[in-house]
C-alpha cells in the first residue's frame, strides 16, 4: 500500500501539486486515496490524510474506521492527526518524518494517551505507528520534483529520514546559530513561491479521493 502511496505522490507533483498522498486501507483493499489539493484548491485545509480519511467515512458509511490502516508518504501533521484520532484509526503508516510539522515527533497527537482517557467518547487509542517505510522511494519522489526545495527543506529539518532523526536533531540545533544560511533559506523560500505560483488556476470540482 505504500507503494501506491508513493506512486500517488508522484502523480500529485505532476499535476504541480504539492506531493503529498494518502491511502486508506481495509482487509488489505484500498478503501480511499488522495492527493494534495492546497494548491489547486488555494486552501490550506486540502491535506491528502483529510480528503481520504472523509471519503472513506463516506464510502463506509460510518464514522468509525478502527479497522483501517492510513499510509502517508509524510507523517501526518496535526491537523490530519485528530481526525485519525477520533475516527479511531488503528494503525499509521508514513514514509517521511516531519520533524516541524509532524503530528507525531512535533505535536504528539498520534501518541497522546491524555485525550483518550479523559474523553474516550470522542478520541480512540493511539493508534500504532510504522514510520520509514520505503523513506528513500518516497524521499525519491520529492528529490525529483524538486531538487533544490528538498535540499532546502532538508537542510532546515523539515522532513527526515526517521533512521536519521538524531542527526536531524543535530542540525537543526546547529542551524539556530547559522546566519549565513539564511540568505540561502530566504532564496529557496522564494524559489517555492515561485513554484506554487505556477501551479494551475483553482477548478471546479473539489473531488480529491478516488476509488
Ligand atoms: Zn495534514
Amino acid at each position: 500500500m505504500m507503494e501506491r502511496c508513493i506512486a500517488l505522490s508522484m502523480e500529485a507533483a505532476e499535476s504541480r501539486e504539492l506531493p503529498f498522498a494518502c491511502v486508506v486501507c481495509r482487509e488489505g483493499e484500498v478503501v480511499a486515496e488522495a492527493i494534495n489539493r492546497v494548491v489547486r484548491d488555494s486552501d490550506v485545509t486540502r491535506h491528502a490524510e483529510i480528503l481520504a480519511i472523509s471519503e472513506a467515512q463516506r464510502l463506509l458509511g460510518r464514522r468509525d474506521l478502527s479497522d483501517c490502516t492510513i499510509y502517508s508518504n509524510v507523517e501526518p501533521c496535526p491537523m490530519c492527526a485528530f481526525p485519525i484520532r477520533e475516527t479511531r484509526i488503528g494503525r499509521v503508516v508514513y514514509a517521511i518524518s516531519s520533524p516541524m510539522m509532524g503530528g507525531l515527533s512535533k505535536w504528539n497527537v498520534l501518541g497522546d494517551n491524555e485525550i483518550s482517557n479523559v474523553m474516550p467518547e470522542v478520541f480512540g487509542d493511539r493508534p500504532e505507528v510504522t514510520a520509514g517505510v520505503s523513506y528513500r522511494e518516497a524521499a525519491a519522489v520529492w528529490r525529483k520534483w524538486n531538487p533544490i526545495f528538498w535540499l532546502g527543506i532538508r537542510l532546515r529539518g523539515c522532513l527526515a529520514d526517521p533512521a536519521e532523526d538524531t542527526a536531524m536533531s543535530v542540525l537543526q540545533v546547529r542551524q539556530s546559530d547559522r546566519r549565513p544560511l539564511r540568505p540561502f533559506m530566504s532564496w529557496i523560500s522564494n524559489a517555492v513561491a515561485r513554484i506554487l505560483a505556477r501551479a494551475p488556476a483553482r477548478k471546479g470540482s473539489p473531488a480529491a479521493a478516488r476509488d
